[in-house]
């Protein structure tokens, strides 16, 4: 004989109770969750300095902040945006006209003046590597140069921005940033007096000279996507790599 088993009556209204009431307090705890972070905001856009505000507009005359990098790389997503930028920080430039296939540069701009000149002069360089680099020079570059070195640097020299080649130069692997003009490498800085630090020759010096390098370096990470030295591989013992593509790495 099969047993028999009284439901209960009261079990379905209890379960609709209960159910209720998880809901409310999901409601609840969403709204207070998202009104503390609107007050965070709140609290934040008004302590804070624009330079750690990512939703402040990026300009040249900002320090290097938390924020710098990421609306810098954002920069490049609206080229109109990022030029502007650069000609409100007094930087004087001429676009490059598109390329197109593997190797095409869209964007790129070459500098004319308003910063320390390259050597070769006018690399064409992607708008968001330019804007990069150009914060890396007004707010890293030189208030380095001045207090490690007592002068400004007048003159940079590199190997190149644009190749249209693949990582490292080698036959197979992923394509390098410099084959869309989206990197540069800096080998050495001219100062003042004609003084010349080299990647190459004063990274391990113990003075002034290595302790600028190392904080060109340093900032560098906090701007660039990518900054790659001598502590970083044999392959980049004589230049600093800058890149404004892929993932973040600093070496
Ligand atoms: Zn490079």
């Amino acid at each position: 004989m099969a047993a028999y088993r009284v439901p209960h009556p009261r079990k379905p209204q209890i379960e609709r109770h209960s159910r209720r009431q998880t809901l409310a307090a999901r409601v609840v705890g969403f709204v207070l969750l998202w009104s503390l972070v609107g007050l965070m905001t709140l609290v934040a856009d008004r302590a804070l300095p624009r330079e750690h505000l990512p939703w402040k507009t990026l300009t040249m005359i900002d320090p290097v902040g938390a924020s710098t990098r990421i609306k810098a790389a954002r920069a490049g997503d609206d080229p109109a945006a990022c030029r502007a930028i650069l000609a409100q920080g007094g930087i004087e430039f001429s676009e490059v006209p598109p390329t197109a296939g593997e190797c095409g540069v869209r964007d790129a701009i070459q500098f004319k003046s308003g910063l320390a000149p390259l050597s070769p002069a006018a690399p064409p360089m992607t708008c968001k590597e330019a804007l990069a680099f150009g914060l890396w020079e007004r707010q890293v570059v030189q208030p380095a140069a001045f207090d490690e070195l007592g002068q400004a640097v007048v003159a940079m020299d590199h190997y190149g921005s644009y190749a249209c080649r693949r990582q490292y130069g080698k036959a197979e692997g992923p394509i390098s940033e410099h084959a869309t003009a989206n990197a540069i490498d800096v080998a050495a800085f001219r100062l003042a007096d004609g003084t010349v630090i080299s990647v190459a020759r004063d990274w391990a010096d113990p003075g002034p000279k290595g302790r600028f390098l190392r904080r060109v370096r340093d900032g560098g990470c906090r701007i660039f996507l990518t900054t790659l030295g001598p502590d970083y591989n044999a392959e980049h013992r004589d230049h600093f790599h800058l890149d404004m593509g892929g993932w973040p790495k600093c070496g």
